[in-house]
């Protein structure tokens, strides 16, 4: 053995202010450090804390290290290799009750579910990933989820993002986090600018603007070409133009985590379709000359797919229209071609990244979380109102059913009244055990409230959906009640309705299922009513 070597064998990693880890506090202040700003956590450096972690007995410690180590994975673009990691992790804290790591693995399958295109998923874990952060988790830990969550939220509505958006922002100010607030601001203009919001993503733009003069934080190139796109929106084609030129230009300055992968190509792409709009066709044809190749030279095929349906458009813009239609056939192509080769890779990954029954339902140690009921433990209002908008968001995507039933206990006053308050409690959990036990995943059963349950059927057509509800209403009535009630039957009665393409509501989707509970209790209740018709 040499006379240099450590004897704690502890591998050499160094915290954020240069000096040797050398104990648990320092790794786990370092671990901290890296989850705030996962740009100090490359690959190396993370497998270097699980290892000291090992070292130092800290398992927890070495499941976030492993999970920054798996993020580094998937920025990138590794995420076969990503997956397997981030899903042991995980079973790992469920099985443990590790909560704060549950928050890192939920936040982490969040954007692994985004890089995949599920983006119900996505949300889930999203929501999950904030959940699960424990009240005195780091407020800038806390921000970063958020961002995640809220441009989880934002594909399907900007309203639900929006309080996520608010939250983080207001977390950055108050930490004087100006990148945080640089980043959130960002998200929210290209999110205005998606949804067509002249006047919403014009205020945002100016916002971002103001930050830079008012903190001095340096725009990245993602807000500049934000700012365009905006520009563009507003129709100020030329202003967006100058906004990209300066970042474009040959030996242009670009940070290390910005200068690789598809940031520089995006930015031509939507440089060309400025000049385009603008008029100044053949700086458009040379920008996309310029794109062509930097797509080849990266293998970013999204951006050269999109890039062809801009070579066409700028095709039409000259009246050159076969040229036109040949380059958007070419296009339709390509774009078939990464999306089913998309499919493909996520058909690959889902053995990975399914959760399996017992995570899905994550141990009763997480009973008094917010998102779960006090009484049954099964999810509550807040789980649904969240959920349910992403899974009909879903449904509309792939264009698959989605079913949903309220259940109601009949006569329920009466146990109360007759027995005991406390015997009514005891009935409201036998009933949510038996409704639990009464549907396969991906179901879920919650409780509004009172004794009022919702089961949420995602892909489910009607016949299904009312046999689901059968099983439901015949398991609480068969059930032995005699030990809690005596002779006093409990049965309850079900309304359940069903879109078959997801182009519904949250509210309008429960007020129809509500509908039909109304029908099933004045029909004589113990019984399940579908949709008239
Ligand atoms: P119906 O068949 O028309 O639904 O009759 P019902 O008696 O079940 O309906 P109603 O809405 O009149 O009564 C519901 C009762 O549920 C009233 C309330 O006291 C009781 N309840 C609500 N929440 C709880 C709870 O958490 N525990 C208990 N034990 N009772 C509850
Ligand atoms: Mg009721
Ligand atoms: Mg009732």
């Amino acid at each position: 053995m040499s006379a240099l070597s450590f004897s704690s064998g502890l591998p050499i990693l160094l915290g954020m202010s240069g000096t040797l880890v050398v104990n648990a506090d320092q790794l786990a202040a370092t671990v901290l450090e890296m989850e705030a700003d996962r740009r100090t956590a490359d690959h190396d450096r993370a497998m270097a804390a699980e290892r000291a972690a090992v070292e130092l007995g800290r398992p927890d410690l070495a499941a976030r290290a492993r999970l920054l180590a798996a993020d580094a994975l998937c920025r990138r673009g590794d995420l076969t290799a990503a997956a397997p990691l981030l899903h042991e992790v995980h079973r790992w804290a469920v099985r443990e009750g590790e909560r704060f790591v549950l928050a890192r693995s939920h936040f982490l399958l969040a954007i692994l579910h985004t890089c995949l295109g599920d983006n119900a998923e996505a949300r889930r874990h999203a929501l999950l990933s904030v959940d699960h952060l424990p009240d005195d988790a780091p407020p800038l830990l806390r921000g970063r989820h958020l961002v995640t969550l809220a441009l989880a939220f934002d594909s399907v509505s900007r309203a639900d993002a929006a309080p996520y958006h608010a939250e983080a922002l207001d977390i950055a100010a108050a930490a004087g986090d100006h990148e945080l607030s640089r980043s959130v601001l960002n998200n929210m203009a290209y999110a205005a600018y998606q949804a067509g919001d002249v006047e919403a993503a014009g205020e945002l733009a100016e916002r971002m603007r103001g930050l830079v003069a008012r903190t001095g934080v340096v725009l990245r190139p993602c807000d500049l070409d934000t700012l365009a796109r905006v520009l563009m929106l507003q129709g100020r084609f030329a202003q967006a133009e100058a906004t990209l030129l300066p970042s474009v230009a040959p030996g242009a300055d670009w940070s290390a985590a910005d200068a690789e992968g598809d940031m520089l190509p995006e930015m031509l792409l939507t440089l060309a379709e400025a000049q385009r709009l603008g008029g100044a066709l053949d700086r458009a044809s040379a920008t996309i000359d310029r794109c062509f190749a930097l797509c080849a030279e990266r293998g970013t095929a999204d951006t050269a797919a999109r890039t062809r349906r801009e070579l066409a458009r700028l095709h039409a813009a000259h009246g050159r229209f076969r040229e036109a239609y040949e380059e958007q056939c070419r296009y339709d192509e390509e774009s078939q071609a990464l999306r089913s080769a998309e499919r493909e890779e996520q058909a690959r990954l889902t053995q990975f990244v399914f959760e399996s029954r017992e995570g899905r339902r994550e141990s009763a140690r997480f009973r008094e979380m917010a998102l779960r009921d006090a009484l049954t433990g099964i999810y509550n209002r807040r789980f649904v109102d969240a959920q349910l908008p992403s899974l009909i968001a879903r449904a509309a995507e792939r264009g698959t059913p989605l079913s949903a039933a309220l259940v109601d206990v009949d006569f329920f006053k009466r146990v109360n009244d007759t027995l005991s308050h406390e015997v009514g409690d005891l009935v409201l959990q036998r009933i949510a055990a038996l409704m639990s036990g009464a549907v396969e995943e991906p179901a879920t059963v919650a409780r509004l409230g009172g004794e009022e349950f919702v089961v949420v059927l995602p892909e489910v057509a009607h016949a299904d959906a009312a046999s689901c509800c059968e099983a439901i209403r015949l398991a609480v009535q068969r059930h032995d009640w005699r030990d809690l009630t005596g002779d006093l039957p409990v049965t309850v009665s079900v309304g359940v309705t069903t879109t078959l393409d997801g182009r519904t509501t949250a509210a309008a989707l429960l007020s129809q299922a509500d509908r039909n509970l109304y029908a099933a209790k004045r029909s004589g209740r113990n019984r399940v009513m579908a949709d008239p018709g």
